[in-house]
């Protein structure tokens, strides 16, 4: 049965904060026992905006593989590799740029937004107004089936989209292509080609969509295809000619707000960050500074946990019991401010101890995490390799 890819990647921040752990890495946990996925270290991203100071990055970007082990994501399970380690990318990437209607990209809504948020930055440069299409194309080389985003990132997801149909559009017509797709069908075998025959006919004669989905599930059935040969039939079926890129879809993540110690929304910009590693006294001198309900001048004050940071922390990390005891506690002064932090200090470092514990190994011995890259770029760019073959005998540049 043929599998949907799952692709997902991140730009190399340095150490992962527990706002990443709840809004994306928990998500990656457990994605990666659904779908084969492949998650990566963006660092050319980072460079469309921190092109003037790259020096930190290759240390951020270990940095943030090991906080991706240390928050369970499994390399047995999902492919970690480093997006400049496969330079098919930048490859796919140069090539696509010459078929993107500049418009498009100066219509990226996030475009005008991060240019004026990072005001102190010179980000008119062709790399940051390109960052899009580099994304597409981080995407279609994998032939990703599904992106995790949350709502904002849609419109990404979109674009990319749009450039595949526009790809195939412009491209997919390769040369004997209704032969090799007929002879793609007698390779289902004569059941499963009659059936896809049907519903071809289907969709080519009336437009029915349902056929269109029912064949591709035929389709998915059938293990023995080469990835050449489905496409072929993803496009026969449609008449499109072959499918070379494949749109992508999303798989949309509920946004998380993990509040920071301040109650903002947790971000290294607001400075109310706790890292998935933080050392165990740090995360108790954290908490135990966090403001509280400033009616609660002395002890013997009645406060409102909704005025107070902490209890937004207290929703994550307590019980119901807990939670009840919070509430009754603040409002009637039974309980003082440090002894109502106490739980959630307790709850965070319940959570970090398995990240700690998986973390050490790769701290103690560095070259795993050297070794677990190294694996998953040769398999990222096996899938690449087969993508950018197609890819250039389209665009005529495959020299025989
Ligand atoms: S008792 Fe707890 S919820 Fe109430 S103000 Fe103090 S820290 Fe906040």
């Amino acid at each position: 049965m043929y599998a949907e890819r799952v692709l997902s990647g991140m730009r190399p921040t340095g150490s992962l904060h527990l706002g990443h752990y709840h809004g994306v890495l928990k998500n990656w946990v457990n994605l990666q026992h659904e779908y084969p996925c492949l998650f990566f270290v963006a660092d050319w991203h980072a460079l469309t905006t921190q092109y003037d100071s790259p020096q930190g990055i290759e240390k951020a970007s270990m940095d943030m593989l090991v906080d991706w082990l240390a928050a369970g994501v499994d390399p047995n399970q999902a492919t970690l590799f480093i997006q400049s380690k496969v330079p098919e990318h930048a490859e796919l990437h140069l090539l696509l740029s010459m078929m993107t209607p500049l418009g498009w990209l100066e219509r990226v809504p996030t475009y005008k937004d991060q240019q004026e948020k990072l005001a102190n930055k010179d980000l008119s440069t062709y790399g940051f107004l390109g960052y899009p299409l580099l994304m597409s194309a981080d995407i279609l080389i994998y032939r990703a089936d599904n992106v995790p985003v949350g709502e904002d990132q849609i419109p990404h997801v979109e674009f990319t989209r749009e450039l595949a149909r526009r790809f195939n559009h412009m491209y997919g017509r390769e040369p004997g292509f209704e032969d090799k797709a007929r002879e793609a069908v007698k390779k289902l075998g004569s059941k499963k080609a009659r059936l896809y025959e049907e519903m071809r006919t289907r969709f080519q004669q009336n437009g029915d969509r349902d056929a269109i989905e029912q064949a591709k599930a035929v389709l998915d059935e059938v293990q023995h295809l080469s990835m050449a040969d489905r496409e072929r039939l993803f496009g026969y079926l449609e008449g499109t000619g072959k499918m070379i890129l494949v749109e992508p879809g999303y798989l949309l993540t509920e946004a998380s707000r993990m509040p920071g110690l301040d109650g903002q929304k947790m971000s290294k910009s607001y400075n109310n960050t706790i890292t998935l590693r933080e050392p165990e006294e740090s995360v108790a001198k954290k908490v135990k500074s966090m403001p509280t309900d400033p009616a609660r001048v002395r002890r013997n004050d009645p406060g409102d946990p909704a005025k107070c940071p902490v209890w937004q922390l207290h929703q994550v990390y307590s019980d119901d019991s807990c939670k009840e005891w919070v509430q009754h506690g603040c409002k009637t002064a039974g309980i003082g401010c440090i002894e109502c932090k106490q739980p959630v200090i307790d709850g965070i470092l319940k959570e970090q101890a398995p990240m700690r514990e998986r973390a050490q190994v790769y701290l103690d011995d560095p070259t795993l995490v050297k070794n677990i890259v190294a694996d998953g770029c040769e398999k990222a760019r096996e899938y690449a390799r087969e993508t950018m073959r197609d890819v250039r005998e389209a665009m005529g540049l495959e020299y025989h």
